[in-house]
This record gives C-alpha cells, structure tokens and sequence, in this order.
C-alpha cells in the first residue's frame, strides 16, 4: 500500500508526545529528528526535507505551542498543515482556453503511464463535461503506441488521429490540428514518445510540437515509485518544456511518498492528478490536503 513506511514512522515519533501534557524542546527535537528521518527514507528530496522539518521545528517551538493546551495535538496539525503546504495547498484545475480546442500536450518518460493517462483525462472530460476529445498519436518510435492509442480510444469512444510511424510527429501534430478543427473537438491531447531517459532529441521534439500546438497545458507524466528521481525527470523536462503540471500514476501501488511530496516543492510545477490503476476511471484530481491526511494516517 502506498505510504505504509512513511505513515507508520509518522505515527511512531508522534506517538512519544502524544501523552504527554508538556512537551519539553529536547521532546521536540527527538520527535523533529525522527520526522526527517521518516521523510528521507520515503525517499523525499533532501533539500525538500530540511525546509519542511526546519518550518515545522520554528512553527512548534515556543511557549506558546509548547505549553499551551495539547501541546502534541497542536504539533500534529502543524506537520499536517505543513505536508499540505509542501504538496502545493490547493487542487490545481486543468488549464483551458477560452476558444476550442484547448490543447493538452502529454510528455514523459517511457512506461510512467503517459499514454494510459491521455485515455484516463480524455474520458474524464468526456463523462464530466460531455466533452468531444480528440488523442492525437504522435509517438512514432514505439509501434505498439499508437495501437495502444487506438485501443484505449475504441474503449472510451474518442476518436484517434494517427498516421502511422512514417511520419515526423511535428507533422502529425499539424494534420491532427486541422482535423480537430475541422470536427470542432473541444480538447485535442497529444500523445508524445517517450524514452527511457531524457535526452536531447527527445527534447528538442518535444520543444518543435510546443512550438506548432501551442499548448494550453503540457503535463508531465511521473511514476510515482521513481521517488525523488522524479524531481530531476521533472526538472530536465520543465527545463527545456516549461511544463505547467504533473499527472502522479501508479499512486495505488507501494510508492513510498518520495515523490508526491518532493515535485512541488522543488519545481514549484503543481501535481494536478494522480493516477490510481489501470483502468479508466482510476484518475483523481490531486487535493494536497486529502493527500496529506492519507499519509498521515
Ligand atoms: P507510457 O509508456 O508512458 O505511455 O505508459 P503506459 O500508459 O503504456 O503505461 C505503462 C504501464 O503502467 C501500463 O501497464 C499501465 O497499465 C500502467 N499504469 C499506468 N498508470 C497506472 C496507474 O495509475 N496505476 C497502475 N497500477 N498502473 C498504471
């Protein structure tokens, strides 16, 4: 289950103030180490670490904390509110245009779950919205893409613009606009390749369809059990893409919470879903404070 490390090492260094009526500042200290620790071995960004603890340690100590009523009720808040804070305070909603088609471009590393993501978010709006998507596929490289593209697209019932594996992707992207404006969609996402680890073609294709399509949102997809190397995936992409959110997948698996608590605060790019199996239906809009709760137990 996702976070039981992490919620468990929580609990524990809470556990030794919870019954106590005075929480003295050697308390603190010891329960402030065991958080960090708990973190770091979640797999949580150092730097992301060092500013939590120290902003929680400066928020609790004091009298006024300390020895005021319930001194480790008042601390649990604290670190709730804090988690909730690291994690970006508020859902971040989905960019749109004010004329169709909004344009959603999806990137990321090969297998994070960019192209099950793509289906997830079109049949999102589709039931939400009554929407009219259309998925361009524009990952030529993996032949098995676009088929899985196509397949995704007969299950949710949105169409699929390809042009099989022949063509450059900028390409593809152009005649799939056209079509789209041709069908009035009202959201086109574009289903870009993936690779197994960024590299500068990769990048510099990605960069050329940004140019063309202009997107309105480009999301970048992340595997949750990668940790905190999900923080660079997602500064080498924000770097050349300026991304303007991430989509969190496989968040239903063992993930230690490395990375949905380190992507904000250290690109500063919101979590705007996550991802939650394999099917469909499986994709929620992220609430930071749901999410700390969760972790908190
Ligand atoms: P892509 O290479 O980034 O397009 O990745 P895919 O969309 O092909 O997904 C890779 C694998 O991850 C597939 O087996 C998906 O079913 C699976 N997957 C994607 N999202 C999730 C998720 O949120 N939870 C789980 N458990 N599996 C997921």
């Amino acid at each position: 289950m996702a976070f039981e490390g992490l919620t468990e090492r929580l609990q524990n260094a809470m556990k030794k103030i919870r019954g106590k009526g005075k929480v003295t500042d050697a308390d603190l200290r010891e329960t402030m180490r065991e958080i960090r620790l708990a973190l770091l071995e979640a797999d949580v960004n150092f730097d992301v670490v060092k500013n939590f603890v120290k902003t929680v340690r400066d928020r609790a100590s004091g009298t006024k904390v300390l020895e005021g009523l319930n001194p480790a009720q008042q601390i649990v808040k604290i670190v709730d509110e804090e988690l909730t804070k690291t994690m970006g305070e508020e859902a971040v909603p989905l960019n749109k245009s004010d004329k169709i088609p909004t344009i959603i471009m999806m990137s990321g590393l090969q297998g994070a779950g960019k192209t099950t993501t793509v289906g997830k978010l079109a049949n999102k709006l589709k039931t939400d919205e009554k929407a009219r998507p259309l998925m361009i596929a524009a990952d030529i490289y993996r032949p098995a893409a676009i088929d899985q593209l196509v397949q995704v697209g007969e299950q949710i019932d949105v169409p699929v613009f390809e042009m099989g594996t022949d063509v450059n992707p900028v390409e593809i992207v152009r005649k799939g606009l056209e079509k789209a404006a041709e069908d009035h969609n009202d959201y086109v996402f574009i289903d870009t390749a993936g690779r197994l680890q960024i590299d500068e073609q990769l990048m510099q294709e990605l960069s050329d369809i940004k140019e063309l399509a202009h997107p309105d949102e480009i999301l970048l997809v992340i595997d949750a059990m990668t940790g905190q190397n999900a923080v660079a995936t997602a500064e080498g992409f924000d770097k050349k893409l300026d991304i303007t959110g991430v989509v969190l997948t496989k968040l239903d698996g063992d993930t230690r919470g490395g990375a949905a608590l380190s992507i904000r605060a250290a690109t500063g790019k919101p979590i705007k879903f996550v991802g939650q199996g394999e099917k469909m239906a499986d994709l929620d809009v992220f609430h930071p404070d749901r999410m700390a709760s969760r972790i908190l137990g």
